[in-house]
């Protein structure tokens, strides 16, 4: 993505180095593209059904490319520290052998050691551990270090289930999520979505009540986004009538925030909501700017103020990996230098997205600039407009503002 900025460089006070070039790398994203078979809204890059060679191949590839970057992070003037998240997304990361994670951890663990408290997250899908069979995937992920578990849950409702394509039921994820808990999981976090085909107020309704009987401490509430070329594009443009409006999607948003709010969840970032101590240590990183590692196909990192992806080609990525002529960065199908000035807005806006908002020590301390200086005129447009609220500690969306955060986004680039 790239990020317009008004803000000319050269009035910024910063030093050579900038503040993303310059800060400790403490994250690691892993990713695993592949799934048991293609959700209805999904246009992400990830394999269904693969077979063993391709699990093998991403395993040896991973196992590369993380040796590679630790070679290299010098040359690119990584500051690389002992991390502190990791997190292994996709695709669906419980769809590999639990020890192709566990070897992938270790393999971590000695080439950047980690903080003792390092939190180790692993997306699963309910259907990868909903029998008593497959939970033995539990003990190995726990025994490796995994320590939280994200679940796509997604709604209680098996029809809605059935009609997204996915491939688990509400009594399979309840299964998953208890079997989980049982096999010593603290942090559990669980993702619904909003907006999909025939959803109703009491299917949210019903999702909550669910919520509210799982032991889970982290909630993500995603609204659908539809993308071109997939099922959910073709049913939207036939039958958009099918999809609930704009009005019936915020109110399902405002159903969601207020019931987890009354059910002990803290609201702190546009979508997600998390019980005391326990908000996602690895998205914060990416709320806060900071920069982070990242390896697999399609996986999209942010070091030494270089945005890079990977290719999304499972062989293509992997030839790279293999090619020890070219450092681990050398394929990157997207690789673009963050200026200090694209920096200012990224912290601005995805500081936005945390309730907190952004706070002007903070960005004054990784910018030396106010961001009233840079961003004053437009903040003012907003705040009259009753979509930011500031003083002189902060800035940060208003409730109102939650609900047109895209409106926000799109003023402030
Ligand atoms: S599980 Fe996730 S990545 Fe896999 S097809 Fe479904 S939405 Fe896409």
């Amino acid at each position: 993505m790239k990020f317009d900025t008004v803000v000319p460089d050269d009035i910024i006070n910063g030093s050579e180095v900038t503040y993303a070039q310059g800060c400790p790398i403490t994250s690691l994203y892993i990713h695993v593209p592949f799934c048991g078979g293609k959700c209805s809204y999904c246009d992400f890059y990830s394999i269904a059904r693969p077979d063993d060679d391709a699990m093998r191949m991403w395993h040896r590839g991973i196992l590369l490319e993380l040796t590679r970057i630790a070679d290299e992070a010098d040359a690119n003037q990584v500051v690389l520290a002992p991390l502190d998240t990791i997190y292994f997304g996709g695709g669906t990361p419980s769809y590999v052998p639990p020890r192709m994670i566990s070897s992938l951890i270790d393999h971590a663990r000695s080439l950047f050691s980690l903080t003792p408290s390092c939190d180790i997250t692993l997306e699963a899908n309910p259907e990868s551990v909903d029998s008593p069979l497959k939970t033995r995937a539990f003990g190995i992920w726990r025994d490796a270090g995994v320590n939280r578990i994200s679940f796509g849950v997604q709604s209680a409702s098996n029809q809605l289930l059935l009609t997204a394509g996915r491939r688990h039921t509400a009594e399979g994820a309840a299964f998953a999520v208890t079997s989980a808990a049982e096999a010593g999981f603290r942090h559990i976090a669980v993702d619904l979505m909003t907006g999909l085909p025939g959803q109703t107020m009491t299917d949210i309704e019903d999702t909550l009540n669910f919520i509210d009987s799982l032991p889970v401490d982290h909630v993500s509430s995603y609204a659908l986004s539809i993308a071109e070329n997939t099922p959910f594009y073709h049913l939207w443009r036939d039958s958009p009538e099918l999809f609930p409006d704009d009005e019936r999607e915020r109110e399902m948003t405002h159903t969601i925030t207020h019931r987890l709010q009354l059910l002990g969840f803290e609201h702190y970032e546009i979508s997600n909501f998390a019980k005391e101590g326990a908000r996602s240590r690895h998205n914060l990183v990416y709320w806060h700017a900071d920069p982070y590692l990242a390896a697999g196909p399609a996986a999209a990192s942010y070091m030494a103020g270089m945005r890079r992806c990977n290719p999304a080609g499972i062989e293509e990525w992997y030839a790279l990996m293999e090619d020890t002529a070219g450092g681990p960065f050398s394929g990157s199908t997207v690789e673009e230098t963050i200026s200090e000035a694209e920096a200012c807005t990224e912290t601005i806006l995805l500081g936005l997205r945390l309730m907190e908002g952004v706070t002007r020590e903070r960005f004054m301390q990784r910018h030396g600039i106010d961001f009233d200086e840079l961003f004053g005129e437009k903040l003012t447009s907003l705040e009259r407009r009753g979509l930011v609220f500031r003083n002189a500690g902060c800035v940060r969306l208003t409730a109102r503002g939650l609900d047109f955060a895209d409106i926000v986004a799109r003023e402030l680039v």
